[in-house]
């Protein structure tokens, strides 16, 4: 595994990859889904917003990014 420079590391914290973009469903602002394609990881239902943010939704941090979202595969 590859170690990342800080440089690296700072630029994908401000500007993520965009299918690793988290975003809001709802009227539910305070959690934040992963989102992909539009839906979030987790199955909620809603309009998705989103969102530059960390993601805090326990049932999409407990779900892995499926593995064709990789970057590099
Ligand atoms: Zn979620």
């Amino acid at each position: 595994m590859a170690v990342k420079d800080q440089r690296t590391v700072e630029r994908e914290l401000l500007n993520p990859p965009a299918h690793r973009t988290g975003g809001t469903v709802g009227d539910d602002v305070m959690t934040v889904h992963k989102v992909r394609d539009g839906k979030p990881l987790c199955g909620a239902v809603g309009s998705v917003d989103v969102w530059q943010r960390r993601v805090t939704c326990s049932a999409c941090l407990a779900s892995e990014w499926p593995p064709d979202s990789r970057p590099g595969g």
